[in-house]
């Protein structure tokens, strides 16, 4: 069998007397789409900020990759290849959207500055490179239009976008994603399903999904783990865990 790219075990968060995580385990395997759902509070974004080391834990275990990240910073762990997306979009709102997809995948460029200054065979070739990832980025998460328009004028919808694809731009093997489809109508968080398909397929890549449309979750995740009050109450495929009478109570409010 093989291993799990992320384990984690017994992960728990306390902030000034409140259990935040209580407990929290996962293992996460290369290429597995895993969502994370639950009511407003039960932990989920600090569980991605453990994961991604803006948070440390109070106690438990992290390990990617066969490092233990449990203590490590959020650029030592980005840098591994465990990538994070925010609940709030995070984007450098002056630069175009084509802009921003280049800046993220620049750290990527295998060039020296000597390559830059004597334009070397080796600096034009990974220049073209960088512009092929960056237009197929574009091109299939369907931004290729609007390349060209600042970032911050952008509507919501196509923000959050361009947020995954500045992820995706710098080839994680594991991506985090905050309620990716959060202020989504349905169309735009199908129109978003479909790019995270095909994400998923291109890179094979795997996927910690935290979203409050289940159809989205359905349809993308083999696994879905339910919180609620810090602590896992169900985890299962996305029918098993629909079904069960706690999450209709405590999560779909019923
Ligand atoms: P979710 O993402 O599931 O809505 P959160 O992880 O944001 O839940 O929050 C879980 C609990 O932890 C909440 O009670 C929240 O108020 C608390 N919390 C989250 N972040 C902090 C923080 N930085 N400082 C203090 N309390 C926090
Ligand atoms: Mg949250």
């Amino acid at each position: 069998m093989t291993e799990a790219l992320l384990t984690v075990r017994d992960l728990w968060k306390e902030f000034d007397g409140i259990q935040a995580v209580r407990g929290f385990e996962l293992d996460l395997y290369p290429g597995e789409v895993v969502g994370l759902i639950g009511p407003n509070g039960a932990g989920k974004s600090t569980v991605v900020n453990l994961l991604s080391g803006f948070h440390r834990p109070s106690r438990g275990r992290i390990t990617f990759a066969g490092h233990d990240i449990s203590q490590a910073r959020p650029d030592r762990i980005a840098q591994l290849g465990l990538v994070r997306t925010f609940q709030h979009i995070r984007l450098f709102s002056e630069l175009t959207v084509r802009q921003n997809v280049e800046v993220a995948a620049a750290p990527r460029l295998q060039i020296s500055t000597i390559d830059v200054a004597l334009r070397t065979r080796r600096y034009r070739r990974e220049v073209e490179r960088w512009r092929q990832e960056v237009d197929e980025l574009l091109e299939a998460s369907g931004l290729m239009a609007i390349q060209d328009r600042p970032a911050g004028v952008l509507p919501y919808g196509d923000q959050r976008r361009v947020e995954i694809i500045r992820a995706l731009a710098t080839q994680p093997r594991a991506l985090l994603l905050d309620e990716p489809a959060a202020g989504m109508n349905e169309s735009e968080a199908a129109a978003l399903s479909d790019f995270l398909e095909w994400a998923q397929g291109r890179y094979g890549l795997s996927l910690v999904l935290i979203e409050h449309h289940l159809d989205v979750v359905e349809r993308l995740c083999q696994r879905v783990i339910v919180m609620d009050q810090g602590a896992i109450i169900v985890s299962g495929t996305p029918e098993e865990v629909t079904q069960h009478p706690e999450v209709i109570r405590a999560y779909l409010g019923e």
